[in-house]
């Protein structure tokens, strides 16, 4: 610990944002860079406090106070080291994790906590502009051969690892390039995707194989796969999503949430997209189904194509602003989140059940909701839902986006010819090692999980990886 007083006299700074008038005319990164003083400032913050529980909030088990005291003494290459020792991909997860770390920091209980993500961010990016980060290609191979279906952050984390241990690794993705959400789903503004293309190039230089644009159990037989390798690893991600079956859902301009990303993303990324298959938000009254993370990316791409108003509503109650009871310390607590999407403009609401969807000439037009509350629980029972009598109200729309979640991942064609059990969720079952049951098939991150984080994706495929390896090994 460097300096002993440093959480007494800095006060903690979170990352800055672009200004909403600046930033909204593009999709570039939101979230400011740091100054590198600043940096080492708010790591002086980190007490070292003997009982880390950050390292426990971490899914990544990322040594935390480590990196912090290398970084305040400015010594980055240590800092760098530690941090790729648990963490495949520090400049996704420093850029996307909502932290689950932070909630965790002993600071946290009377006092900020220390910046912990903007802190990953600064070693990882200050590595690269040193030109720390190259490919480091294994020195032997082993000879096995494993494939790795999907690439999004578990695949990727999976074939770093194995082909850190000498395999041959092939990653294969049914888009045309690597990336899955992080690419596709999670926008420019959060994670633009020049970060993505440089850390595929690293790994493409370390020798894995990336064959894009190939659906293993459709372009590409599972039977086949399985005779030229020696393990396989599914990573598809949880690709079914929730739907919102009451009247009016076939009428025109009502998409998921992914529908709507994956083209905008494809757009920012220069990609044409034919006139007849357009969604656009641009002049329109946007609403938005789902308060969570990935209804906030539709408010922030809708605000930026232009909407004429966004609102989002939620089923659930609005949560508390501070911890309460109900997730003490160091838990990660349920609290409402303002992000900067949010902050560019939106009406947020709880406590609204969508009844049904009204048109006009096949398009949607508004929707009827009704108020809800919800009745305490008994002990170890689930809140009851009740509608409020009278509180009928109708939203004006013309293009409804429904973010409120997956449900599991796709089960036909690769799952059900590789005929791997499930779990009751639908998602693949595993062992402990993440063996499916079916011999030498191994699975991580959202399809195995279900609908998760980017850093529990990357914690799931360093894990599968252990599990092949000891099967490849012995
Ligand atoms: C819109 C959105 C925003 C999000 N924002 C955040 C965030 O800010 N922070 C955060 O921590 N988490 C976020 N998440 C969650 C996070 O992105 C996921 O938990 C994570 O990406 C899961 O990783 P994965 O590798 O398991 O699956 P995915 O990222 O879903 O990748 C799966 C890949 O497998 C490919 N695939 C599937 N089937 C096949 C097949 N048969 N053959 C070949 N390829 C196949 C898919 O095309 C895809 O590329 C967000 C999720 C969404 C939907
Ligand atoms: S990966 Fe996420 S939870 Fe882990 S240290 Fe980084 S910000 Fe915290």
């Amino acid at each position: 610990m460097a300096d002993i007083k440093g959480f007494l006299k800095i006060r903690r700074e979170a990352a800055a944002y672009r200004p909403v008038c600046d930033r909204l005319k593009d999709y570039k990164q939101v979230t400011k860079m740091r100054e590198e003083e600043d940096s080492r400032d708010q790591a002086s913050r980190c007490m070292d406090c003997g009982t880390p529980f950050c390292h426990w909030g971490c899914p990544l088990g990322n040594y935390i106070p480590e990196w912090n005291d290398y970084m305040f003494r400015g010594e980055w290459q240590k800092a760098f080291e530690l941090l790729q020792a648990t963490n495949n991909f520090p400049e996704f997860t420093g850029r996307v994790c909502p932290a689950t770390c932070e909630y965790a920091c002993v600071l946290g209980i009377n006092d900020d906590p220390v910046t912990i993500r903007e802190n990953e961010l600064a070693i990882i990016e200050k590595a690269f502009e040193k030109g720390a980060v190259v490919p480091r290609p294994p020195k032997e191979r082993t000879g096995k051969t494993v494939a790795v279906v999907g690439s999004g952050p578990a695949g990727l984390a999976c074939a770093a690892q194995l082909n850190k241990a000498g395999h041959k690794i092939v990653v294969f993705e049914k888009d045309d390039k690597p990336g899955g959400i992080l690419r596709y789903g999670i926008p420019d503004f959060k994670l633009e995707k020049w970060v993505i293309d440089r850390r595929i190039d690293i790994m493409k230089g370390e020798g894995v194989e990336f064959v894009t644009g190939v659906k293993v159990g459709e372009d590409y037989t599972a039977e086949k796969l399985l005779k030229e390798v020696d393990a396989v690893c599914v990573t598809g991600g949880s690709g079914v999503p929730r739907d919102l079956k009451i009247e009016g859902r076939d009428l025109g301009g009502i998409h998921f949430a992914m529908e709507y990303l994956v083209q905008s993303n494809r757009r920012v990324a220069g990609e044409e997209i034919p006139p007849g298959e357009l969604i656009d938000a641009k002049g329109k009254k946007v609403v938005v189904i789902g308060g969570g993370d990935t209804g906030s990316d539709c408010i922030g791409t809708a605000n930026r194509q232009g909407a004429e108003c966004v609102v989002q509503i939620e089923l659930l109650e609005k949560p508390a602003e501070c911890r309460t009871g109900d997730y003490p310390w160091p838990h990660y607590p349920l609290l409402l989140k303002t992000s900067s999407s949010h902050e560019e403009g939106a009406q947020r609401q709880w406590s609204v059940l969508t009844e049904k969807f009204v048109g006009k000439d096949g398009k949607v037009k508004k929707l009827v909701c009704k108020r809800v509350e919800f009745e305490e629980p008994e002990k170890g029972t689930c809140p009851v839902m009740k509608e409020v009598e009278g509180s009928e109200f109708e939203i004006e729309a013309d293009l409804v986006i429904l973010a409120i979640g997956f449900v599991h991942p796709e089960h036909r064609g690769l799952l059900e010819e590789l005929g791997v059990e499930l779990d009751e969720r639908g998602n693949v079952k595993t062992g402990s090692d993440h063996q499916t049951s079916k011999k030498g098939i191994f699975s991580a991150g959202d399809m195995r999980r279900g609908q998760s984080l980017v850093v529990w994706a990357i914690s799931e495929g360093r894990k599968a990886a252990r599990g092949i390896d000891a099967f490849l090994m012995g």
